[in-house]
C-alpha cells in the first residue's frame, strides 16, 4: 500500500544544505542555511551554554517529564526576556506562555489555537517571507494571504504597499510580523514605520502575531530587538509571540523556543494557556527539557547572563564585519556603478542579494555558492576570507 506514495520534493532551504554536501569543489560555500559559524567557518557552541550544561551534571538534574507546557523557571524567564522584567502584562499576569519546539513548534500551536478559536481567520504573512510559515499554516489549515513587504526597484521595504494591505485585509485577521531581522530580506521598518504599523492594525482590529527568532542577535542587544514587540504591549492590544532560542544562543538542535499569548486579563490567559496545553498534548505530549535548562540556568543567573550578552555581541558583531567587507568587496570590483548600499542597509543574519532565480543557479552552478533561490545569502556562513570570492561571484552573476 505505501508503494502508492508519490516522492515529497526537497525542502527549499535544508535542501540546499544536501546539494552542498554532495559538491566536490573546495571553493564551495553554504550561505544557504541561517547557522552561525565562525571565521573558520565552524559551527559554534556558546561558552556560556556549555556551563549551563555543566551546572547541570553537577547539580545532578534528573530527566524527568516537564508538564506540558513546560520548565516554569524557562516560561518565566522568555518571557521576561522578552517584555523587559516587571513589564505591566507580566505583572498582571496577562501573558500565556507555553514551552514550544523552537520556534517552529511555537508558531505551529498558535497556528492551532488559530483554527480551532478563530475559524475562518485569515493569517496575512509578508511577501517574501521564511519560507516555512506557509507550510506551518497550510498544514494546521488555517488560510493565510500576503502583504507587500519587498520592493524590487529598490531593494527595500514597500511600506506604502504594506499598509495598504494590512488596512485591506478583512477585521480581525492575523497580521504575521518579524519582530527583527526580517527573514530572507533583512530590511526591517524604522522606529517611526512600526508606529504606523501598530495604527492601522488597531484601527482594523487585527490581532498582531510576532516572529521573534533572531532577539539580541541582530543588533547584539535584546533590548533593541525586542522594541517593535514592546510597542505593542504598551499599547494595550492581545497578540501572539513565538520566540526561538536557535540563533542568539545557538540551540539549533535543542528545540527550545516558546508561544506567548498577550491577553487583555489574567483570566483570560489563563484559559488560553489550558487550551495551549491541550493542543500540545496529543501533538508531543510535553516538551524536551535540556534546552529550557540551559536558557533558565543563562537568564537566571547575573554572571551567566552578562557572558551571554557579550557572546552575542561577539556574532552579530561578526557577522556585521563581513557585511561591512562584502560591501566594501562589490564596490570596489563592481565597474558598472551599481548602488550597493542597500547592503549596508540590512540588518541580521542575512542578505538579500537582489539575484533573481537565474542568477542564483549561476551563483551555484558555477560558482558554487549554495543559497536559496530568491536570492538570500546567509552572512552567518561567510568569512572575510571569502568575501572577495563571493563578490566576484555575485558581480558575475549580476551582469551575466
Ligand atoms: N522564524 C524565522 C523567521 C526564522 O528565520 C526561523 C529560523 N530559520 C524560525 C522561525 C524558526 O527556527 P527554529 O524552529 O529553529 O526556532
Amino acid at each position: 500500500r505505501f508503494e502508492g506514495i508519490t516522492m515529497a520534493p526537497p525542502d527549499p532551504i535544508l535542501g540546499v544544505s544536501e546539494a552542498f554536501k554532495a559538491d566536490t569543489n573546495e571553493m564551495k560555500l553554504n550561505l544557504g542555511v541561517g547557522a552561525y559559524r565562525t571565521e573558520e567557518l565552524q559551527p559554534y557552541v556558546l561558552n556560556v551554554v556549555k556551563k549551563a550544561e555543566n551546572l547541570m551534571l553537577e547539580r545532578g538534574d534528573n530527566k524527568e517529564y516537564l508538564p506540558i507546557e513546560g520548565l516554569a523557571a524557562f516560561n518565566k524567564a522568555t518571557a521576561e526576556l522578552l517584555f523587559g522584567a516587571g513589564h505591566p502584562v507580566i505583572k498582571e499576569q496577562r501573558v500565556a506562555t507555553i514551552q514550544g519546539l523552537s520556534g517552529t513548534g511555537s508558531l505551529r500551536l498558535a497556528a492551532a489555537l488559530i483554527e480551532r478559536y478563530f475559524p475562518g481567520a485569515k493569517v496575512v504573512i509578508s511577501s517574501p517571507t521564511w519560507g516555512n510559515h506557509k507550510n506551518i499554516f497550510n498544514d494546521a489549515k488555517v488560510p493565510w494571504s500576503e502583504y507587500r513587504y519587498y520592493d524590487p526597484k529598490t531593494i527595500g521595504l514597500d511600506f506604502e504597499g504594506m499598509i495598504a494591505d494590512i488596512k485591506e485585509a478583512p477585521e480581525g485577521s492575523f497580521i504575521l510580523l518579524h519582530g527583527c531581522a526580517h527573514n530572507p530580506t533583512g530590511i526591517d521598518p524604522t522606529p517611526e514605520q512600526w508606529v504606523k504599523i501598530a495604527d492601522v492594525i488597531q484601527e482594523k482590529n487585527h490581532i498582531p502575531f510576532f516572529d521573534v527568532a533572531y532577539q539580541g542577535f541582530a543588533s547584539g542587544s535584546l533590548d533593541e530587538d525586542a522594541a517593535s514587540v514592546r510597542l505593542f504591549a504598551e499599547r494595550g492590544m492581545e497578540f501572539f509571540v513565538a520566540q526561538s532560542y536557535s540563533k542568539n544562543l545557538g540551540l539549533y538542535a535543542e528545540r527550545i523556543g516558546a508561544i506567548n499569548v498577550v491577553c487583555s486579563s489574567a483570566d483570560a490567559a489563563t484559559r488560553v494557556k489550558s487550551q495551549l496545553k491541550r493542543i500540545a498534548r496529543p501533538m508531543y505530549s510535553n516538551p524536551p527539557v535540556h534546552g529550557a535548562r540551559i536558557v533558565a540556568n543563562v537568564v537566571g543567573d547575573a554572571t551567566m547572563f552578562s557572558e551571554w550578552k557579550a557572546e552575542m555581541e561577539m556574532m552579530a558583531g561578526r557577522i556585521k564585519t563581513v557585511r561591512q567587507e562584502l560591501y566594501d568587496s562589490l564596490v570596489s570590483k563592481d565597474k558598472s556603478g551599481k548602488d550597493w548600499s542597500f547592503i549596508l542597509k540590512q540588518i541580521g543574519m542575512f542578505s538579500f542579494t537582489g539575484l533573481n532565480k537565474t542568477q542564483s543557479d549561476n551563483m551555484t552552478n558555477k560558482w558554487h555558492v549554495y543559497m536559496t533561490k530568491d536570492g538570500r545569502i546567509s552572512l552567518a556562513g561567510l568569512s572575510l576570507a571569502k568575501c572577495e570570492y563571493l563578490a566576484d561571484a555575485i558581480i558575475d552573476s549580476y551582469h551575466n
